[in-house]
């Protein structure tokens, strides 16, 4: 499509405007495969902004490969509470673990032993092995995909198999032999600040010559929207237990055989196998439903439990569409129950838990009459 003296060009220009105007960010200003590893993974649909103080606390409490791979899991989880997608971390120290097993702590150079790192696929190889080594690797993920279909003028899914590859051609067909690391991110920044999927600044584009989607006048039309995944609505009905104290009871996350009545499969997905509060799905009459649960749950001596409604909760997880109605139950005390935690309503720092429970524990104490509770909100 292009001629080599095209490329060439094409190539001068992206490189000279990211030199110039790149965003500061820290994690490019290293070139340690590690820290790279940990941005590149933290920033799968992640935003830049929301990723940057998880990052430098991440790098700080985890300085090396060793550390994160030796940490309990439970650390790991903690420090990337609120980031959402936990099986990244997960997956982040399994792959600590398989490097520090298998490479000596080192982070392999070659492409078919950092492909056999858990949670790491083609586009993450490539960016890691291309900015960390060098190595001349394309990646291609969503954002640079889109901005090589606007290039091209391709039209259709891009993430069908044939036209994913065609993509790959064009994206290994330009990639710059000698900065590969460098034209990575540049296609990547790119993407991410001026051709952006709704409004693409064409006129500030430094490789708006060669767009062939500029030309047609229409480059937003590339590429073709995808049709989304219908959404799936789900009721929750949570149960806030509150003492005088300000104590609340949280769950382990599932799995843990010690509990009584263990969660069931979806309601894990939903809390994203974190610490969370008591958690059915209901169907019609929510407090009766939620009663009976925290009944069968709940030690014998229990058997009055006073369910006060709080403000509904709405929640999205991709294609999930979730409404959790929570309930604060008064307690004297807060019940026993094995693997459970007895942990203030106010300062779920010490446990991993996920946006969604964070956001349960603000409904809840927002309506405290407990002037103590309400203050602990303010910044
Ligand atoms: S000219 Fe416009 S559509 Fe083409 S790559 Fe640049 S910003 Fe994207």
């Amino acid at each position: 499509m292009l001629t080599t003296a095209e490329i060439k060009t094409l190539r001068k220009l992206l490189l000279a405007w990211f030199r110039q105007f790149q965003r500061d960010l820290p994690w490019r200003r290293t070139k340690d495969p590690y820290a790279v590893w940990i941005s590149e993974i933290m920033l799968q649909q992640t935003r830049v902004a929301a990723v940057i103080p998880y990052y430098e606390r991440f790098l700080s409490r985890f300085p090396n490969g060793r550390a994160l791979a030796e940490a309990p899991q439970e650390e790991v989880l903690r420090l990337w509470s609120g980031l959402g997608y936990y099986s990244r971390a997960r997956n982040l120290q399994k792959a600590a673990q398989q490097i520090l097993a298998q490479h000596g702590g080192q982070f392999p150079q070659a492409k078919d032993d950092v492909m056999a790192l858990a949670g790491i696929g083609p586009y993450t190889g490539a960016a890691i092995l291309s900015i960390a080594f060098g190595a001349k690797h394309a990646a291609l993920d969503g954002n640079v995909a889109r901005v090589l279909a606007r290039l091209g003028a391709v039209r259709g899914d891009l993430r069908e198999s044939l036209r994913w590859q065609l993509l790959q051609r064009s994206a290994v067909e330009l990639l710059d032999p000698k900065s590969p690391g460098d034209w990575n991110q540049a296609m990547m920044e790119l993407g991410a600040m001026v051709c952006t999927p709704r409004t693409p600044q064409c006129l500030l584009c430094p490789v708006a010559k060669f767009c062939r989607a500029r030309q047609s006048g229409e480059p937003e039309a590339f590429p073709e929207k995808r049709k989304k995944r219908d959404a799936v609505q789900i009721v929750l009905a949570a149960a806030v237990f509150s003492t005088p104290r300000g104590q609340t009871l949280l769950m382990p996350p599932p799995g843990n055989k010690k509990v009584n009545k263990p969660a069931a499969d979806d309601i894990d997905t939903l809390v994203s196998r974190l610490w969370h509060f008591p958690t059915i799905s209901v169907r019609n009459d929510v407090s009766a439903e939620l009663r009976d649960y925290l009944l069968d749950s709940l030690p014998a001596g229990n058997g009055k439990l006073h369910l006060e409604p709080l403000p509904r909760i709405r929640h999205a997880v991709t294609y999930r569409n979730i409404t959790v109605l929570p309930f604060r139950i008064p307690a004297a005390k807060i019940p026993r129950i094995p693997g459970a935690r007895s942990i203030p309503l106010r300062d779920f720092s010490a446990l991993p838990v996920s946006n969604l429970t964070r956001k349960i524990a603000r409904a809840a104490l927002l309506q405290s009459t407990e002037p103590a509770a309400k203050l602990a909100l303010k910044p």
